[in-house]
């Protein structure tokens, strides 16, 4: 594993495990420092390989493809947490993943999330795990309504849960439970806003956070996320000691998010991701350094950098449905960063990019992102 005397440096290799656009940028800010990138995914031409110096074909728990991964560079580091886990273990081992894979067992389990972050203390809305439906109906019970029920892995934007509004929804859980076996239901917070704290934390302990996103979701998708969140002092000290605590507990290394509810001035800890996230790409124009650059650093064994906020931000996703009203907008206006991932086919509800907008104050931004709307029809 890089320690701080002897670091990986430009000229050397970082491979990247997953070929999607947290690895296209990932890889976009590792190449602007002059280090050669190897991909694995198991399709060719993906976003990640369109900026790499060579992709190896193959499936995430391909054994013969990850021990050649292994062999080719330098450092390993993933863009996602369904990363095999067999496969992170042998990386580990070989000193050559930085991240380790013990991030990756938690997160890649709804289960063992929260129950770490209960034996830490942090705070969480009340949660019961159910195998069956029976065990559902009877949890159930138990809870108060609107909850939610979820799977306890595999489950992403909204994919894998069911809301229940009221207790007339018991039979859609059970039946839910009984064919998703592992599960987790969960109290609903009726919070006033979702936030996240993205986080970078070096293999010598350091921990450099971003400043706390705050994030709209349509159809259970990120939508926008605005820096600084509007939060007050209270609510920021606590998200930043739960995010620490997790941190240290986990032994993190690269970047990190955890998202938070905010309801009132209390905080309920949701789900955590063990890489960049979506809701700090607005860092890319809006800090001195990005989150993908801090990752870069964090497991190359580089001292970090500190992070000052340049100017307020929005990001927005597009999805393949914006696609369109997005290159129309482009030639028409000044404001907004436009990066787009390099995905072949724009399905629905599928992240293509996302546009970056910067100014002095909120209601400037809200008047950037009005022109590039009005430009989009
Ligand atoms: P998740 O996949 O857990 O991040 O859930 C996706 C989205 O569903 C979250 O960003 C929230 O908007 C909503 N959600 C999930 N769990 C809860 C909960 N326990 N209470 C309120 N909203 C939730």
């Amino acid at each position: 594993m890089p320690k701080n005397n002897n670091p990986i440096l430009p000229g050397q290799t970082i491979g990247i495990i997953g070929g999607g656009q947290l690895g296209r940028m990932m890889a976009i800010a590792a190449k602007y420092m002059g280090y050669h990138i190897a991909v694995l995914d198991p399709t060719s031409n993906c976003p990640t390989s369109q900026v790499a110096d060579k992709q190896i074909t193959g499936a995430y728990d391909d054994r013969q493809a990850i021990k050649e991964l292994t062999e080719t560079v330098d450092v390993v580091t993933y863009e996602f947490e369904n990363v095999d886990l067999t496969a992170a273990t042998y990386i580990e081992k070989k000193g050559k993943l930085p991240q380790g894979a013990y991030a990756l067992e938690i997160t890649q389990n709804r289960e063992k999330e929260k129950q770490l972050m209960k034996d830490l203390g942090l705070p969480i809305p009340d949660f019961a795990i159910v195998t069956s439906g029976s065990e559902c109906e009877e949890a159930l019970k138990a809870f108060s309504f609107p909850a939610v029920i979820k799977t306890c892995s595999g489950g992403y934007d909204g994919k894998g849960q069911i809301k229940l509004n009221s207790r007339e929804d018991t039979q859609q859980a059970v039946a839910f439970a009984e064919k998703n076996t592992h599960c987790i239901i969960e109290e609903w917070v009726a919070f006033d806003k979702e936030i996240s704290v993205v986080f970078t934390r070096a293999e010598s302990g350091e921990i450099i956070i971003f400043p706390i996103a705050e994030n709209d979701h349509k159809n259970h998708i990120l939508y926008q996320t605005q820096v600084p969140a509007r939060i007050s002092e209270d609510v920021q000290k606590k998200a930043y000691k739960a995010a620490e605590k997790l941190a240290e507990k986990m032994n993190v290394v690269g970047t990190f998010a955890i998202e938070m509810f905010v309801q009132g001035e209390e905080i309920f800890l949701n789900e955590m991701a063990p890489r960049p996230h979506n809701s700090g790409h607005y860092t890319i124009e809006a800090c001195n350094i990005s989150q993908f650059a801090q990752h870069i650093r964090a497991i190359a064994g580089l001292p970090l950098t500190p992070i000052t906020l340049l100017a307020p931000a929005a990001m927005i996703n597009i999805l393949g449905e914006d696609l369109d009203g997005v290159l129309k907008a482009l030639p028409k206006v000044e404001d907004g960063f436009v990066h787009l991932y390099g995905k072949v086919e724009a399905k629905s509800k599928r992240k293509m990019g996302h546009t970056t907008f910067i100014a002095e104050t909120r209601e400037e931004i809200q008047s950037q992102i009005s022109r590039f709307e009005e430009a989009k029809r």
